[in-house]
């Protein structure tokens, strides 16, 4: 059995990673303390007990990663996360950029499309403390129509274009961050739905994450 330690170390480790993603410019004072707050080494492999602070993205199996911490802090700052809204997330994975929504006070629906990492995580540790996660397995393309409309929307994996079922299923006023593929990268983007349900674009810097890909696997 797994021994969950959170020891001053990894505390001290968190602290320094928190100054780090500062002097990367995130600002937004509620994710870093989100980011403070989460023991990041309990969504990783043992073997990354302290690695786990570096700013890096790990393998969590079947091919995929827990996104960089700076990846999770740019588009929860961008999706500007107040308490109470409603949140999907395309994008499971380890369950750790939900559990920093969640840490928020958000209320997070998350599609995971890979029926192991989906039944692997969705009894990760911290599920009693953040009941406020629902998981779903699925393909993100889809969204949920039955949960929507939604606040804010979150893709973790690399889009091929904007889904527009997802557009569909924002709130007028709310907005999308999803990266957008231009080759070799992607293109961070937020959307903004406006009241007359057209929408604004809005596009930052350029990220490397696994693809987003149609269809549910398992
Ligand atoms: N948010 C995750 C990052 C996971 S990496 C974390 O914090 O750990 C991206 C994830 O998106 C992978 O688990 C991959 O299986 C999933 N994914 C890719 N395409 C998808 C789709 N169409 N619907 C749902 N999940 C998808």
């Amino acid at each position: 059995m797994r021994k969950y330690e959170d020891t001053y170390q990894h505390k001290g480790l968190r602290k320094q990673l928190v100054s780090l993603l500062r002097e990367k410019g995130i600002t937004d004072e509620n994710v870093l303390q989100a980011i403070n707050n989460i023991a990041r080494h309990y969504f990783l492999d043992p073997v990354f007990d302290k690695t786990a602070y570096e700013d890096r993205a790990f393998p969590i199996g079947e091919g995929q990663t827990i996104s960089q911490p700076y990846t999770v802090a740019y588009q929860t700052q961008l999706l500007q996360i107040k308490k109470q809204e409603k949140v999907l997330e395309i994008g499971t994975g380890s369950v750790y950029q939900s559990t920093v929504l969640a840490e928020m006070g958000a209320w997070v629906f998350t599609i995971e499309r890979q029926k192991k990492l989906f039944n692997t995580y969705k009894d990760f540790y911290f599920k009693k403390k953040y009941p406020n996660i629902k998981f779903f397995y699925g393909d993100g393309f889809e969204g949920l129509l039955t949960f929507g409309p939604f606040d804010k929307i979150l893709i973790t994996a690399a889009a091929p274009h904007i889904p527009p079922k997802l557009v569909a299923q924002l709130k007028p006023g709310g907005m999308m961050v999803l990266p957008v593929d231009e080759g070799e990268s992607q293109r961070m983007l937020r959307i903004t739905k406006l009241e007359d349900g057209t929408f604004q674009e809005e596009s930052f810097d350029l990220f490397s994450f696994v693809p987003m890909l149609t269809g549910r696997n398992g």
